[in-house]
């Protein structure tokens, strides 16, 4: 497995497999990877000839600089990971290097998938996440790159990044990877204590309670919303961040619980802020 955190370098490498006529699947992540991550590798391994992983904590995206500074970090136990799955490239940038001081920034946005879930709640979040998904597409040039459905608005606003800007590139979404209790899988898992851990199960329960009542017949969406609300909130210290119900595609709010809608939440368990979300049929 090749490691690399000059650009440069990666450069050549990308380069030379370009040269050579082979296809390059390309996953960005933070670090601290866990089977969740290991589903992109895989299902990049099956569908491209190279498999590419960055491992970068962006500054840019975390409105909230507590969280950054609190963001996991094992970059051994990663590679160790990566070079198990079979991947062929760790991009391991520092910040100088995605960031030289000497380059003004831009700003990309996509305004109305931003208006609601965690656009709304984290100001500024989708914007350096279309920053460094955007530079390091343009460094690693792939054929394919692939990014988990647990993160859904950042599925969306990166497909839409892509579409509307013509990166000539196919975005792939995977599903989310739960733990035996339907938790999401998630970097931020490992900071929850046992108390909160077992707060955090609420999460997959209220997912399962949700389909239930809309089987019962519930089709109000603000009775829908009180009766989850109320379920999390029996669980000690969580905070509801947002809970919405929206349309799927445009990530619009719902008027009415009808086609498919996209339940998503985030909440916070303690200071771990988790999210979560799922598309669920409506029946007619
Ligand atoms: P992160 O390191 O959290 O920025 O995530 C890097 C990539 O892994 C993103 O495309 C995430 O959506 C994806 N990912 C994170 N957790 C999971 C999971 N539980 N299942 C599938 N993909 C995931």
């Amino acid at each position: 497995m090749i490691v690399v955190s000059d650009i440069i370098e990666l450069k050549n490498q990308i380069t030379s497999w370009k040269r050579d006529g082979l296809s390059i699947g390309f996953s960005p992540t933070m670090g601290s990877l866990h089977a969740g991550h290991m589903d992109l590798v895989e299902t990049s391994k099956k569908q491209t000839d190279k498999t590419v992983v960055s491992i970068f904590v962006n500054p840019t995206q975390f409105n909230d600089p507590k969280d950054f500074e609190n963001y996991p970090i094992n970059t051994n136990t990663d590679l160790k990971l990566c070079e198990e799955k079979g991947v062929d490239l760790v991009f391991l940038p520092d910040v100088k290097t995605m960031y030289p001081e000497t380059k003004t920034p831009i700003l990309l946005s996509i305004p109305e998938l931003q208006k609601n879930l965690c656009g709304r709640t984290r100001p500024g979040h989708f914007e350096g996440v279309l920053q460094i998904v955007s530079k390091l597409f343009h460094l690693t040039e792939p054929t394919k790159a692939f990014f988990g459905l647990k993160d859904y608005q950042q599925f969306r606003v990166i497909s839409a990044m892509v579409e509307n800007l013509n990166f000539p590139l196919e975005i792939v979404g995977v599903p989310t990877k739960r733990e035996s209790d339907g938790l999401a899988m998630s970097s931020r898992n490992v900071r929850l204590s046992e108390k909160h851990r077992e707060t955090a199960s609420l999460i997959p329960r209220m997912f399962a309670l949700a389909k239930k009542t809309i089987l019962g017949g519930e089709r109000d969406i603000h009775l829908l919303k009180e009766i989850l609300r109320d379920f999390l909130l029996t669980g000690v210290s969580l905070r509801i961040d947002y809970l919405e119900v929206v349309d799927p595609i445009d990530l619009q709010s719902k008027e009415k619980l009808s086609g498919e809608v996209l339940l998503a939440l985030a909440v916070f368990v303690g200071e771990v802020r988790l999210i979560d979300n799922q598309i669920i049929p409506i029946p007619n």
